[in-house]
């Protein structure tokens, strides 16, 4: 499309990318990341597509770990095993950080641009830092244009 700022047919440059969103459900982090296609002479804005980016937590609960955590919440005498078990059961993953990362081209096309996103979160369970990462793609045709 034509740059209304420079006037010419725009080459895009790295997309500008914005995370708008994050959160998760079960062990699927989760990321709404706003992607936008600028003008590689001026930076102007030109189209503008939201991406849903999620990620599978791929951790593991220690036993131990387990057991020391809920320990900060719970007395010792009141701990059974059907606890420890449960709470690996029913453990989420809190989102404490979200950051996006420019991506271009990388299905081997020129004019695919997304984002690759970067999760830290903790374990409810066990209590332990886990990070996942993803990423995704989509042609510049598939964009909308900024209003
Ligand atoms: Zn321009
Ligand atoms: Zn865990």
């Amino acid at each position: 499309m034509r740059c209304p700022e420079c006037g010419k047919f725009a080459a895009y440059g790295e997309p500008a990318v914005e995370v708008v969103d994050f959160g998760s459900t079960d062990d699927t982090l989760e990321a709404e990341v706003r992607v936008s296609l600028v003008c590689a002479e001026d930076e102007t804005e030109l189209k503008e597509l939201i991406l849903n980016v999620t990620a599978e937590v791929d951790h593991t609960c220690d036993l131990e770990r387990v057991v020391a955590h809920q320990l900060k919440s719970t007395e010792p005498d009141k701990l059974g095993t059907d606890d420890v078990d449960r709470a690996v059961a029913d453990r989420d993953f809190e989102v404490s950080d979200c950051n996006a990362e420019p991506l271009e081209g990388a299905k081997g096309k020129k004019s695919t641009y997304g984002a690759t996103v970067v999760w830290t979160a903790t374990c409810s369970a066990c209590g332990d830092a886990v990070e996942a990462m993803s990423e995704d793609e989509m042609e510049a045709s598939e964009f909308e244009e900024v209003a």
